[in-house]
This record gives structure tokens, sequence and C-alpha cells, in this order.
């Protein structure tokens, strides 16, 4: 039931994968965590998608994620009347405030901020950078262009103005419509699109209140500045190569990527690479030997998570995508090498008791070949301090909080079981070797080694390590 692969695997959900039989194949293909793209479908569809992994995480038996996508301040181009149209070199083509269905001449682009910003001869990139459009003319409602690179275009692709500063808010209307609802859906997260500063984050804090943990997506330039205050106030930081790979020279990402791993690790938090990892899958049922480098890679920084955007979403074959991303990991994760260049970044605990508790497991398990470390967590700090060590030994945490194993999923190495919190000592160990003879991580006589918090429910408390033997009697099946 519970999975040996450490890094986590997040799809993206959408026409391709939206019935309960799709959901519960990607699931068992190896995805942990579900992400809702709040820049397609309406909230009609959402609440589906939402209900649907519910649905499918009743009969896994495994606690599912499901991660909300805010779009941010994003700038957009509307719709078209044939929902693509073939941009080609040279030809004019104007973007303007009128909200009918654009054509090959002209399309919607609402968003006042972009008309004041931008002049003559500087460039707008559309559909992720591939289409580059030269100004020639601007007013107040229109952006009159030549095209430089053509293409497809189809229905709400993206707008970049890399070379101007736009005076945009870090959560639209949109987006906190968006937010309210999902969080009345219930999302165990929730990402933030062009964070800038940790000013932008604190917006949402305040507005989140706890009801969701927020991820931090790194895309523009002025994130990749400020990493380190948004990783500081953030529950987890998403490498958003596409946006990133358009606002800044795409040959920095790979650089930016392992930076931004390694000092999310350092504080303990969750990061997620994503954005074109299987691409070509979503058309091809195989990857390019590139794509599987490029995952392999990913694994191989110690991420926590790889993502799938629309290989899953609107591919023909997302099951055969997570398939692979699994495979992938499994094997990058079977490496020697692997093992060797996850201790080399894993950095010196912090002067907590929690930190103190979680090395010392690791080594205590790695000494005696324990078959697990198990957790006990509240909140899923202390679980978020285990997982930072990277130990070899799995991670099996115990929680009386849905919401917090639904969280944790996106968290390197941690399998989480639902449980009632231990009522006292011997309950703690009688529970714990319980759950890992059940799930298969310990045979009778095995050794294991637990991590918990006296006095029992109060959070922030770990100050317990013991080692137990997992005895016939502790097991009732
Ligand atoms: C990205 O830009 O890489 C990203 C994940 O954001 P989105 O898919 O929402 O554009």
């Amino acid at each position: 039931m519970h999975r040996r692969r450490r890094t986590r695997i997040i799809a993206t959900l959408g026409p391709t994968s939206s019935t309960f039989d799709m959901i519960k194949k990607l699931s068992e293909a190896g995805a942990d965590m579900f992400r809702l793209n709040m820049s397609h479908g309406q909230h009609e569809d959402i609440s589906k998608l939402y209900a649907t992994v519910r649905e499918v995480e009743k009969i896994t038996g495994r606690p599912i994620g499901i991660l909300a996508d805010l779009q941010g301040p994003k700038l957009r181009v509307g719709v078209f009347k044939d929902d693509h149209v073939i941009l080609k070199v040279g030809q004019k083509f104007i973007l303007d405030m009128d909200d009918s269905p654009g054509s090959e001449q002209r399309v919607q682009l609402p968003h006042t901020e972009i008309y004041q910003a931008v002049t003559p001869k500087t460039e707008l990139l559309l559909n992720d950078g591939k289409i580059r459009l030269h100004i020639e003319k601007v007013s107040e409602k229109e952006i009159v262009t030549k095209v430089l690179v053509g293409g497809e275009l189809s229905n709400r692709k993206g707008v970049n103005v890399p070379s101007a500063i736009l005076p945009l808010a870090a959560l639209t209307k949109k987006d906190k419509k968006d937010l309210n609802f999902v969080l009345d859906l219930g999302v165990d997260w929730v990402a933030l699109s062009f964070v800038q500063r940790a000013q932008d984050v604190q917006e949402a804090k305040d507005i989140i209140k706890g009801r969701a943990w927020i991820m931090s997506k790194i895309e523009k330039p002025s994130a990749v500045h400020s990493m380190d205050e948004i990783i500081a106030i953030s529950d987890a930081v998403m490498v958003a190569r596409g946006d990133m790979g358009v606002e800044m020279p795409m040959e920095l990402v790979p650089a930016i990527q392992k930076k931004i791993i390694r000092h999310a690790r350092r504080v303990g938090i969750p990061t997620v690479v994503a954005t074109q990892m299987l691409e070509s899958m979503i058309t091809e049922a195989v990857p390019t030997r590139a794509e599987v480098s490029d995952v392999a890679n990913a694994v191989f920084d110690g991420t926590d998570a790889i993502m799938l955007s629309a290989e899953s979403a609107a591919g023909a074959y997302p099951e055969e995508a997570v398939a692979t991303m699994n495979r992938i990991a499994m094997s990058v994760e079977g490496e020697p090498s692997y093992r060797r260049l996850l201790n080399k970044d894993v950095a010196s605990p912090e002067a907590t008791t929690a930190d103190a508790i979680s090395a010392a497991a690791k080594q205590v398990a790695k000494t005696i070949e324990a078959k697990a470390i198990v957790t006990y967590t509240g909140s899923g700090s202390t679980a978020l301090r285990a997982s930072r060590e990277r130990p070899e030994t799995p991670l099996l945490v115990l929680t009386p909080n849905i919401e917090t194993a639904r969280r944790l999923t996106v968290v390197w190495g941690l399998n989480c079981v639902y449980s009632k919190d231990a009522i006292n000592f011997q309950d703690m160990i009688d529970k714990a070797c319980n759950i890992c003879y059940k799930y298969g991580y310990a045979k009778i006589n095995d050794r294991i080694v637990i991590m918990a918090g006296m006095p029992f429910g109060t959070p922030g408390k770990t100050n317990v390590l013991r080692i137990s033997r997992v005895l016939e009697n502790q097991i009732n099946i």
C-alpha cells in the first residue's frame, strides 16, 4: 500500500484525467498529489475533480494531497473563435481590450497594466516565449505588433514582457475569488504564481490563516533574487521552469533549480521541480532520453517532488507519464551515488530538540539496521525535520490529523498513516509496532525506531527516541 519511492510525484488534472477511473489509475501508477490548475476550468469542474480525488483516496487507503495552483497575475490572451490560430512571420497582429473571440488579425489582452508599461520597439512573448511580437504602436486600448516568430496560438496562452516591470498585485481579483473557493473545498496546498517578494506570500498567508499550506512558485527574476526571504516564509517552493525560462535566459534555469533545492533543504521545506519534465509524452508513449535525464537529475538534486503538467492534464498518455516518472525516480534512488549526493547536501541539525532527535534517529536506525523510523506528528513539523535528514531507513508518519497526512504527501520519504494519538508510553510503542507490521515495513522480531513527544498530543514536543522490537502480542490484524 505504501510507496518505497522517496521522491514524490504530482500530477496535474485536466480534460484527459478527470474521471474516477483515470485518477485512480494515476494514483496507482504513482501520483502522490494532484494539482488543480486554477488557470483552466470553471469552479464547477474544479469541485468535481476535488470530489473525485477524495473518492479515489477512500479506496486507495492512502492520504492523497490536493494542490490548487492559483493563476496569479499571469498575463494571458483571451479566446479565439476556433480555439486557436496560426500566426505567420511578418504579419500584423493586434492585442486589444475587446472581449469578443479573436482571429488571425486580433485577440483580447485584458490587462490595462501592459498598455501603460510597454512602448514601441519592445517585444511581447506569447505561448511560453515560442511566439515573438515586435510592438509597433501602443494606445490606451490597443497594441499593434508585427510577428517576428510565428506559430500556433490557442485560447488563454500566456504573455510575458521581460523588458518591462509591471505594477501587478500579488493576488488578482480572480485569485482572491478562487482562493476562497478552494479553501472552502478543503484543498491541502495553495500554490502562488508570480511571487515577486516575501511580502506577496505574507499577503496570501493573512488570507489563508493556516487553512492550507502555501507553495510559492519561483519564476520571476525578482523571486530568484529574494529566494531566501521567500523560502523563509513559505511552506514549500516550486521551481516553475516554464515561466522562469521565459522571464530569464533559459540557460540559467538548471543552476537556479539546484540553488533553490539546496536552500529549501537547508531550511527544511519541500521543493517541487515542475514543467516540461516529460513534455514529449503529451503526444508520444515514450519520452526522449533528454527528458529522462532531466527527471533523473531533478531527483539527484534531492528535490522532494517532481511534477507533470500538460502530460497528465491534457496529454494522450497520462498514466504512462506517471509510470515513467515512477520508474526513473526508483532507478535513481537505487543508485549508490544518489545516497552520496543526498548525504553531501544534508545541512547540520538546528539546535532544536526535534532536529537533535531526527538526526539521532537516522544514525541509530542505520547502526541497528532498523526497518523503519516511526514519527508521531500533529502539525507535521516533526515529520518535516525527520525528512530533512534524508535517512536511508523508511520513514513512517503517524498522525491523528488527516489534513497533516494529506499535506505531507509532497514531502520526501514520508509515508503517512492516519492514527489516533498514543494515550501512554506503551500505547505509543504498540501502535508504532503494529502499524509497521501491518504495512509491511517490519516482521516479528525486527527492530524499529520511534520518535514521539511527551506529554502526548502536545504540538512541537518531540523529545523521545525509543528503539523497539516488533512483538507478536502487539499485532492485531
Ligand atoms: C511554470 O511556469 O513552470 C508553472 C508551473 O506555472 P503554470 O503551469 O501555471 O504556468
